[in-house]
């Protein structure tokens, strides 16, 4: 017979982890179990992201989630850990038209204490001379595409990069070495819900009866009924698989997004482009978003390549029960060659030329469609959490801590933020949800 557990995580991507990590630091007597169905941690949505942290949000809550979880990170590299954090900065540039649309979120976050930047044309032109700022009214191609003049820009520089894997198996190796249990190649099939006095009849619990959760059934190393006192789905895009057989609603829809790969190797122009001394100590080009479809460059040094993407909400279809295999969704070529790649050239013409990618993957946003802000909710012996909608790993450590303490303390609870702010968990659940929407999701 399967071993019983006080707390069973279904999920070893970096929000399982957090939750699993922030558990045991505070409940360190508790069994606490993490299943995962893949041969490793951090190997589904986690391994696919573009690895950026951002406080610039125009939402308070995800301002508060990211602010203190990149302090959080920062700490923890800055006390040996490496977790190939770069503070690089984000360029938001925009248009006259967004830069002023904007402004009442720049102001907030200004309000909010976020460091941020406006970087006027003439600033912006000198700090970045591979930028085309204007369009001439004979350019065909930016007419067709409705390309805004460039106004400004709009420069984040507590913002940067990160190693997800290394964060994921920083919070592993802490669990571990505190006695937590994780098993691999193991998938939670089923939510075990029985009824909370029963009476050993078949056909419980009934309507009548108080049901509760009381553990997966499990298949691979483990097989079996796990029976655990709390289970926590932490199974990002795949929480409705788990949650929708038992009529609850897992409130998170999966989205395919695509990123691809430009090789600086063989390019002197994009060589250069990558090292810029204008925003930040690391001789770094910063993150830059560029004012269509969110089409944004990260410059990866170490690799001498610019990974690329773009914002495509509306035709890309929402997945509500993915496929188990991530790998079954695939990049496209064509999709970088004629959307991504027509952008990018023209603001950055140096990318002219390089119109085939030379690596390419996709992974799943995890929506939460309706604030898209992440969730945790409890139910009768679950916690449930995710939603991070494209920016989890950012928001992962605070995330954790509101798990953690929903465990402890239910849906009254106020979780502890790093850095001691306070956060209550009842503006998360969807009982009396009370978050603010997020306008910039990228
Ligand atoms: C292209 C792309 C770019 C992104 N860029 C960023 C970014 O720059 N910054 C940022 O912060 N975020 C970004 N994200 C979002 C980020 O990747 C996610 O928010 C984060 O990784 C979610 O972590 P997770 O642990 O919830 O999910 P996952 O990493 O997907 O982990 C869930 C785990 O649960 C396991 N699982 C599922 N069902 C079961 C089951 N029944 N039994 C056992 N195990 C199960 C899965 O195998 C998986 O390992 C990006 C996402 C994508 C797709």
């Amino acid at each position: 017979m399967a071993e019983d557990f006080d707390i069973l995580v279904v999920g070893a991507g970096v929000l399982g982890l957090s939750c699993a990590y922030h558990l045991k630091v505070n409940n360190p007597t508790k069994k606490i179990l993490v299943v995962e169905r893949l041969a490793d941690a951090a190997q589904g949505n986690t391994a696919r992201s573009a690895a950026m942290v951002r406080n610039m949000f125009t939402s308070r809550d995800n301002l508060m989630l990211a602010e203190s979880s990149i302090n959080f990170y920062r700490n923890i590299q800055g006390s040996g850990v490496d977790l190939g954090m770069k503070q690089t900065g984000y360029l938001w540039v925009m248009s006259e038209r967004q830069l002023s649309l904007n402004e009442p979120y720049m102001q907030k976050m200004e309000k909010n204490g976020i460091q941020i930047e406006r970087f006027d044309l003439s600033r912006l032109k000198q700090a970045l001379p591979a930028l085309n700022t204007e369009f001439a009214a004979s350019d065909e191609d930016s007419r067709l595409m409705e390309l805004e003049n460039v106004g400004g820009a709009i420069f984040g520089p507590k913002c940067g990069r990160l190693d997800p894997e290394k964060l994921a198996r920083f919070f592993l190796a802490e669990f571990l070495e505190k006695g937590g249990k994780v098993v691999y190649g193991t998938e939670a099939k089923r939510i075990i819900v029985e009824s909370s006095k029963p009476l050993g009849v078949e056909g419980e619990p009934f309507v009548w009866q108080e049901a509760k959760i009381a553990g997966v059934v499990l298949q691979g190393e483990i097989n079996g009924e796990v029976r655990a006192e709390t289970t926590v789905i932490a199974s990002g895009v795949w929480n409705n698989e788990l949650l929708e057989p038992i009529g609850i609603d897992g409130h998170v829809k999966g989205k395919k997004r695509q990123m691809f790969t430009i090789s600086a190797r063989n390019d002197s122009r994009l060589a250069a482009l990558m090292h810029n001394k204008s925003f930040n100590q690391l001789d770094a080009l910063p993150f830059v978003i560029l004012p269509k479809s969110a089409c944004f460059i990260k410059a990866v040094d170490e690799e001498a390549r610019f990974w690329v993407a773009c914002d495509d909400d509306l035709n890309q279809p929402y997945v509500n029960v993915p496929e188990p295999d991530i790998e079954n969704y695939k990049a496209d070529p064509r999709y970088y060659e004629e959307n991504v790649y027509r952008i990018l050239k023209a603001y950055l013409p140096d990318f002219e030329g390089h119109s085939r990618p030379d690596q390419m993957w996709a992974g799943l946003y995890s929506y939460n469609t309706l604030d898209s802000i992440p969730f945790v909710f409890l139910e009768n012996g679950l916690i449930a959490a995710g939603g991070g909608s494209g920016s989890g790993i950012m928001k992962a450590d605070a995330m954790g801590r509101i798990v953690d303490c929903a465990y402890r303390q239910g849906e009254d609870g106020e979780a502890e933020l790093y850095g001691g702010t306070g956060y209550k968990i009842k503006r998360m659940g969807f009982k009396s949800r009370a978050v603010e929407r997020e306008e910039w999701v990228i």
